[in-house]
């Protein structure tokens, strides 16, 4: 099973993953917390990386897809694998259909996190000061919702286009409310 779970900064994606990976036994690929693994180690991509995530911005797609292409094949050695962070831009969707097409797989589901936007950047402001993000500044903050109406929203066209099941779920709520619509979602996908 190769799934995705896409929505805006602070939608939950990260807190939804790990209920989804458990219960789906699905592997998780973050390319976000990849990067900031990058970075923590200090590595030629972490430095790329690290001033462009910090001022909100996305790292270039050859960069990212170079990294999801190096981990994928490990990751689908198991049940399944649960993209969270990537596709993030047309092209990088185009890049993740002829990476699954050469291994004859196709996309079983995408999840789409809805929230309003005045409560994303509640959440992101108040993650900042719980968890200190470089990128948790309300510029940075400001600048990740640009380009998520830019650039990432149209991901979910692209998919919807090639009749991949896309189940937009209600993310407002406690993070149990949330994780039992995506749970019924993907039930529903997954038969
Ligand atoms: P959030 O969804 O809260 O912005 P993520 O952890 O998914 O958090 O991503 C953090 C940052 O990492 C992004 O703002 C971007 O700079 C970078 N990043 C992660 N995934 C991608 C991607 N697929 N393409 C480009 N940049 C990415």
């Amino acid at each position: 099973m190769i799934g995705i779970i896409f929505g805006p900064p602070g939608s939950g994606k990260g807190t939804q993953a790990a209920r989804i990976e458990k219960e789906f036994r699905l592997k998780h690929l973050s390319t976000g917390e990849i990067l900031r693994a990058e970075v923590a180690s200090g590595s030629p991509i972490g430095k790329e990386a690290g001033r462009i995530m910090a001022a909100g911005d996305l790292v270039p797609d050859e960069l990212i897809v170079d990294i999801v292409r190096g981990r994928l094949p490990e990751a689908e050695t198991g049940a399944g694998v649960l993209l969270d962070g990537f596709p993030r831009t047309v092209r990088q969707a185009q890049a993740l259909d002829a990476m699954l097409a050469d291994e004859g797989h196709t996309l079983d589901f995408v999840i789409a996190l809805d929230v309003p936007e005045a409560e994303l950047v509640e959440r992101l402001l108040h993650r900042a000061r719980v968890e200190g993000r470089a990128d948790d500044t309300r510029q940075a903050i400001a600048e990740r919702m640009h380009e998520y109406h830019k650039l990432t929203e149209a991901v979910l066209d692209h998919y919807s286009r090639q009749g991949v099941p896309v189940k937009r779920v209600d993310g407002l709520g406690s993070p149990e409310e949330v994780f039992g619509r995506i749970r019924r979602a993907i039930g529903i996908s997954s038969v």
